[in-house]
């Protein structure tokens, strides 16, 4: 069933990561399966058997080829750097070559305790595996790099958190699982060699138009070039979150990828009420990954992997990291520049002028002050196109603003020259109607802990086409009811 593995991580020096084997799990059960991946990846479905299935995806049978590991890694916690952190409790089966060619991890998650469990227990409730899965793929089919799910299995297990829940295993599916925290594992040991490995991995991997791009330079540009390649992707996701009113929840340097992709969803949610200073997390005390933040905490990061490659980038000291900060600071205007276009997108624009931002602005005031709903906000403009549209302003708490506000719209409108229906079918485009809800992402999860995983299959089969208007799923495309709402999430 699974294409050849490549063992591209595992036949790095033995100190990137500690051999272990899966933990088997007493009865395996294959509760979701994303079939169209397993396609790509080259899976062979011919005789595609679920039980069979459910005893790769628990781990429980290594499969042929696969030499399964948990990776090194180190990472700063709500700002605390923690020098050893590495996978406690996912394993790394290897890569294998999609069907485009590139390199994709598969990695299971719950697999065990390992030797980084540091006294946890290695497994994963139900609830965040289908969470992770829900949201992975929303992510995936919003157009946002991300890692990928490709099973869930539950364990028979129970796993003791506040109570005890179903344990389950995914397997996630990522460009790699390099992270700025791998960096850091090995630089805070002063092992500049392997820094020097895995930033030749990554560029390899995940950058390989540098290799051409510094050919002539001194190796250091490679490296400097490096830090911008990845700047430039966490700029360009990081605007693509705050368009979708995503929240991560745990913008730790560990849970920072190196491919740009958007990884370890844990208690991360959409925003439904426009409130820049909104934060989900339990564990996110003081709001240190809250909406507004999120940009400048990716850069935060940026700056923690600069510092990693700064031995690499000048034998002179100072010369890197002058060149280093001044990368680190050009993220700032490319950042904004990405959110605009972001912006003008969802705002129905295909040009560009001048008074776009305070337009995009504008809309954002009116969406906080009329405690609107983010996403049905940009959705219903299709509505507004040339006259104020009951949809949209029934979102409103308050009506003065939004009301204000399309008029100097429709103007902006005017001047892209192209017709209403045009520009409808931008607004529809560039806007999701179905986003992953915390309150049906929970429901789903409740349903699935009573062993019924038919709101689990409705969810993930809507929100495969969450541009596109589904009948009889309007109920998946609104807010909560206040007696509805989930405003907190756990890991
Ligand atoms: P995260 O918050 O998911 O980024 O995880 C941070 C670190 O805690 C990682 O090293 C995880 O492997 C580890 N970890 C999280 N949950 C568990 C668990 N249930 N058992 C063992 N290790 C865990
Ligand atoms: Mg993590
Ligand atoms: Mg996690």
């Amino acid at each position: 069933m699974f294409p050849e593995f490549t063992l591209r991580y595992a036949r790095l020096p033995e100190r990137f990561y500690l051999r272990f084997e899966p933990v088997p799990v007493p009865e395996p059960r294959l509760v979701a399966f994303n079939r169209p991946l397993a396609e790509e990846l080259g899976f062979d479905l011919g005789r595609f058997d679920a039980e069979e299935a459910a005893v790769w995806f628990s781990g429980n049978v290594v499969p042929r080829g696969a030499e399964p590991i948990a990776q090194a890694y180190a990472g700063h916690q709500f700002g605390q750097f923690n020098p050893r952190l590495g996978d406690g409790r996912a394993v790394l089966l290897g890569e294998v070559t999609d069907r485009e060619g590139r390199l994709r991890d598969i990695q299971l998650k719950g697999a065990g305790m390992t030797p980084f469990s540091r006294g946890a227990d290695g497994r994963a409730p139900l609830g965040p595996v289908l969470r992770e899965y829900l949201v992975s793929e929303a992510m995936h089919a919003l157009g946002v790099p991300t890692t990928r799910a490709l099973a869930a299995v539950t364990t028979g297990e129970r796993v003791f958190r506040r109570v005890p829940e179903p344990g389950a295993v995914l397997t996630r599916v990522a460009a790699s699982h390099l992270r700025v925290g791998t960096f850091q594992y090995f630089a805070a040991r002063g092992d500049v060699e392997a820094v020097r490995i895995l930033a030749d991995m990554a560029i390899e991997r995940h950058y390989p138009r540098l290799l051409e791009s510094t050919a002539a330079e001194p190796a250091g540009e490679r490296y400097l070039a490096l830090i911008e390649a990845m700047a430039n992707r966490q700029a360009s996701l990081l605007a693509q979150w705050m368009g979708l009113g995503f929240i991560h929840g745990v913008m730790n340097t560990d849970n920072c990828s190196i491919a740009g992709e958007t990884i370890d969803y844990g208690p991360c949610a959409f925003m439904e009420a426009y409130s820049p200073t909104t934060v989900f997390s339990s564990i996110d005390e003081e709001g240190r990954y809250a909406y507004r933040n999120q940009p400048w905490i990716a850069q935060w990061n940026l700056a923690r992997f600069a510092e990693t490659l700064i031995p690499l980038i000048d034998d002179d000291q100072h010369a890197a990291i002058d060149k280093a900060t001044q990368v680190i600071e050009a993220y700032e205007p490319r950042y904004e520049a990405e959110w605009l276009t972001v912006m003008r997108a969802k705002l129905g624009l295909a040009t560009q002028e001048e008074s776009d931002r305070e337009l995009a602005e504008g809309f954002l005031e009116t969406l906080q002050t009329g405690r609107a709903d983010f996403t049905l906000g940009f959705r219903r403009l299709a509505e507004a196109v040339e006259s104020d549209a009951p949809g949209l302003l029934e979102l409103f708490e308050r009506a003065e603003g939004i009301e204000r506000w399309l008029p100097r719209w429709r103007q902006r409108l005017a001047s892209e020259a192209v017709t209403a229906n045009e520009i409808v079918a931008r607004l529809e485009a560039a806007n999701p109607l179905y986003i992953p809800r915390n309150h049906q992402v929970q429901a789903v999860i409740d349903a699935a802990e009573q062993d019924d995983f038919g709101p689990f299959e409705t969810l993930r089969e809507v929100l495969a086409a969450p541009f596109s208007r589904q009948s009889g799923r309007e109920a998946l495309a609104r807010p909560a009811e206040p007696t509805e709402r989930v405003l907190r999430t756990f890991c």
